[in-house]
């Protein structure tokens, strides 16, 4: 038998303690702060959460410089907070989801917007829109015992300096232990499993030289800036 080339290294996230995360799915939350999901043009009534999934390639590291994607000409931040799924399971308890999470980090679900927004008006999958090479950047993981569990406290995105999101972790719709129930009702989590829980209202598009900074009281903020048309 022949390996007929190098199969990937997993994506590694750093963890506070220096420790390398090894990333095995991504999933993100839609429309989980009511004012998004005012913006984005929808009734924010508590419907169940929904859900689409990115490669665990598309994750970068805070302090890098992204490539601005193919094919789009309306590049969007959004801020989220990130869930680190530490053991993995299945029909996973509300009260019990806690004890699932390894630990929190600041991230961004990078989407190419116009490419989404034509997939969802025509009734299409979302992956070109939002399964983008390097849209999702994320900081370190702080382990829920060094930090405790995130329930509430500021989320911010500053693009250049200026604030364009800016609301609290106690806004989601669907807390985390909540996403964690649904999603486990769907999937078997597993170790390495990532969940973005959803931006706040203020989504808009950055261009090539812009620096975006995530900051979530407590956690370590993820700042990436945006490079040069991918071209390679
Ligand atoms: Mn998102």
């Amino acid at each position: 038998m022949t390996l007929l080339f190098e199969p990937q290294v997993p994506t590694l996230a750093k963890t506070t303690r220096g420790d390398d995360f090894p990333v095995r799915r991504i999933f993100c939350v839609g429309r989980n702060y009511s004012e998004h999901t005012r913006e984005m043009g929808f009734d924010p009534d508590r419907e169940p959460p929904f859900f689409f999934t990115k490669w665990a390639e598309t994750v970068v590291p805070s302090g890098s410089a992204i490539c601005y994607p193919p094919g789009t000409s309306n590049f969007h931040y959004e801020a989220e907070l990130v869930v680190a799924i530490g053991s993995g399971g299945r029909n996973i308890a509300r009260e019990d989801a806690e004890k699932h999470i390894y630990g929190y980090a600041t991230g961004l679900d990078m989407t190419r917007r116009d490419l989404q927004l034509v997939a969802r008006d025509k009734g299409r999958p979302w992956d070109t829109g939002k399964n983008v090479e390097q849209s999702c950047p994320l900081g370190l993981i702080h382990p829920a015992s060094d930090v405790g569990h995130i329930q509430n406290g500021a989320i911010t995105l500053t693009v250049n300096g200026e604030t364009k999101q800016s609301s609290d972790i106690a806004d989601l719709i669907w807390p985390v232990p909540d996403v964690i129930a649904f999603l486990s009702a769907l999937y078997r989590l597993e170790p390495g499993d990532l969940i973005y829980t959803g931006t706040p209202a203020g989504v808009g598009a950055v261009v090539p030289g812009d620096r975006m900074i995530v900051a979530i009281e407590g956690l370590t903020p993820t700042e990436i800036e945006v490079g040069s048309i991918a071209d390679d």
